[in-house]
């Protein structure tokens, strides 16, 4: 397969497109990521929350895709904040999935309110050190959460998972990501297909380029550098979310996707959230 990757601050490739597996349950999860590998897909994102790594590691095992070639992401839920609650949960991450290493763990949430982000931090440096993750980064952090890992902990996130695509487009943290070498991922790249979607801007560059509305968002992902995990429990969709490499927007287009931004978040606000 063809997908570009980024390079992380620790030296590892990221392919640039992946697989998020978000609310696809345990039992459908190995279909829904095998349909993804052979569709081209070699990055794909789970998290321990979403109930689905034992799926999740048996499609990758299922497709007979190397291990080495698939990069497999997830992340400590927040009940598991704290150094040794974050080791005990990675362990059983790996055991769900199958795997004696994930290639990039993150922490799913800062929740400031607990303040234990630090400390569970420190947990993923270790498991790093010990070449159990090949790469470590965060979700949902803020500026200022990065600002104290920045300033309290030795390595800088290779990764900041957040909430991001056309109605909210996230400058500030992409311009401090770009200024501290932090690759900016981005979840709900297609806004969760609600609404954005059916956006009359993006329809009209669909239209213009002869692509479905999802293909002109994906792309505009790939064109800001930024790492995209669309998700889709339909193989149809799944291909028609890869198939997103043989056109370019033009300047203008991108300009138009620019005016789209918007303040309104699908997800919770990282300043405040703080559930189980
Ligand atoms: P998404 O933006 O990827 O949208 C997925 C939904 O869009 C699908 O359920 C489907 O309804 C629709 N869709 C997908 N492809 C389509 C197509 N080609 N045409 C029309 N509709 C289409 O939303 P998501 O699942 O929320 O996010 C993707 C991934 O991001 C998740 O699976 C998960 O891995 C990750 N994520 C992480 C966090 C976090 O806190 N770190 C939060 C949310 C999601």
């Amino acid at each position: 397969s063809h997908v570009p990757t980024v390079t992380l601050n620790n030296g590892a490739r990221m392919p640039q497109l992946g697989f998020g597996v978000w609310q696809i349950p345990d039992d459908e999860a190995a279909a829904a990521v095998t349909a993804a590998l052979e569709a081209g897909y070699r990055s794909i994102d789970t998290a321990a929350v979403y109930g689905n790594e034992t799926g999740t590691g048996a499609g990758i095992a299922r497709s007979g895709v190397p291990r080495e070639d698939v990069f497999v992401t997830t992340k400590v839920w927040n009940s598991d904040h704290g150094y040794d609650a974050t080791l005990r949960a990675f362990d059983t991450s790996l055991e769900k999935l199958g795997l004696d290493y994930v290639d990039l763990y993150l922490i799913h949430w800062p929740l400031p309110k607990r303040d234990r982000y630090v400390e569970t931090y420190r947990a993923l440096e270790k498991i790093e050190e010990d070449g159990r993750a090949r790469a470590i980064g965060v979700s949902n952090f803020l500026p200022e959460h990065l600002t104290r890992l920045l300033d309290e902990t030795s390595v800088v996130p290779a990764v900041n998972q957040i909430e991001l695509h056309p109605w909210f487009q996230q400058a500030g943290s992409r311009a401090f990501h770009a200024e501290h070498g932090i690759a900016t991922e981005a979840w709900s790249p297609l806004g969760q297909g609600k609404g954005l979607l059916d956006d009359p801007v993006i329809a009209r560059l669909a239209a213009r380029h002869d692509r479905t509305p999802a293909q002109i968002v994906l792309r505009w992902h790939l064109q800001l550098g930024n790492v995209a995990i669309p998700k889709s429990a339909t193989p149809a969709r799944i291909r028609e979310n890869f198939d997103v490499f043989g056109f370019e927007l033009g300047e203008d287009d991108m300009a138009a996707l620019a005016t789209l931004d918007s303040t309104r978040r699908l997800g919770a606000d990282p300043a405040t959230a703080d559930f189980a």
